[in-house]
């Protein structure tokens, strides 16, 4: 591993980037998902993670359930995911936004529209045992991969209650990821200790964001990671966990990076405004990145005609929201 940091800093990326490819090569690694995280609310008990959207929504939310999504928008997005191809990355949600019963509920709803278990990542908890098969694995936000940092940026989620978390997920059966936020402060050199991290716990799927500077935060006037760093990590860690599971978040003014991070190792992207963007040159445009890399797309980000008709295939409660987001995706200005 110490190779991989020292050829990135010798600005040699570009060799570790030819190498990944032909191991994700050799792995057959031809198809590319495209993500989506479904977010179950707009609160967070916690609130106080220095680059998080919702530590700027602490004090102005009143009442915590009026941040809560609508169970049936929660689902008429999963049924619409399905249509499209696309995967749900993860069911998402601050912390005490919904209890354990009530996230299974809708895992499990989830599980019956899409036919496939789901991912959580809905905080540190300990009550693992209440899942069963509607759920796949369990997401641990570890966000930085540097531990003093983390105390600092994530000063409510300790790395070690993570760890334990997901080790105990592990005994229960169910497969591990991690969330890693890249531009937070850490060097490259910390891509060690993310590497020791991923041994450590028996990850199965690695998550990596780039910075997304939100107003209001200590991040936001930061400027976002440069795409040959970020790809340089993605390539470190396909060359050390050949069968790990990459998936990578661009943003909208990032789309160019997609390409050259599917070169360096990654599986799936993700981190799109979906509605806003699909139909549009946005969606074409990530469709065009994942083409030039020779790969397939697994889903559209384009084909209006598969977002179907406006009534759920589940349950008629879903309707007026599945035309909802239907009509956002074919009315979208972005
Ligand atoms: S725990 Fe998660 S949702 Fe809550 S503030 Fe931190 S990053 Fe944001």
């Amino acid at each position: 591993m110490m190779d991989y940091i020292e050829k990135i800093k010798n600005f040699e990326t570009l060799d570790l980037i030819a190498k990944a490819k032909q191991l994700s090569q050799k792995e057959r690694y031809d198809t590319i998902t495209l993500e989506r995280a479904i977010f179950l609310s707009w609160w967070c008990d916690k609130g106080d993670c220095g680059f998080c959207y919702m530590s700027t929504q602490k004090n102005k939310i009143k009442d915590p359930k009026s941040a809560r999504r609508k169970i049936d928008a929660i689902l008429a997005e999963a049924e619409l995911c399905k249509r499209i191809g696309w995967n749900i990355e993860f069911l998402s949600g601050g912390y005490d936004s919904f209890t354990s019963s009530e996230i299974k509920s809708i895992a499990t709803d989830i599980y019956d529209i899409t036919n496939n278990p789901v991912w959580l990542n809905t905080g540190i908890t300990e009550d693992l045992e209440e899942y069963g098969e509607e759920i796949i694995g369990i997401t641990g936000a570890v966000e930085i991969a540097n531990p003093t940092l983390h105390n600092k940026i994530c000063p409510s989620k300790p790395l070690d209650q993570i760890g334990s978390m997901l080790d105990k997920a592990g005994d229960l059966g169910f497969k591990k990821a991690i969330t890693v936020i890249l531009g937070l402060g850490e060097t490259i050199d910390d891509i060690e200790y993310l590497i020791q991290y991923i041994k450590n716990h028996g990850i199965d799927r690695v998550i990596f964001y780039s910075l997304n500077p939100h107003k209001g935060t200590e991040f936001e006037n930061s400027s976002q990671p440069a795409s040959l760093y970020y790809a340089g990590v993605i390539a470190s860690i396909r060359l050390t966990f050949p069968k790990i599971e990459i998936i990578c978040g661009t943003w909208t003014d990032n789309l160019a990076n997609i390409g050259i991070l599917i070169e360096s190792g990654a599986n799936g992207i993700t981190k799109f405004p979906l509605f806003k963007m699909f139909g549009t040159r946005y969606g074409k445009r990530v469709e065009e990145e994942v083409k030039w890399t020779g790969k397939k797309l697994q889903g559209t980000f384009t084909d209006t005609e598969k977002l179907g008709i406006a009534k759920s295939d589940f349950n008629p409660a879903l309707d007026k929201f599945i035309k909802r987001y239907i009509e956002e995706s074919l009315n979208n200005k972005y």
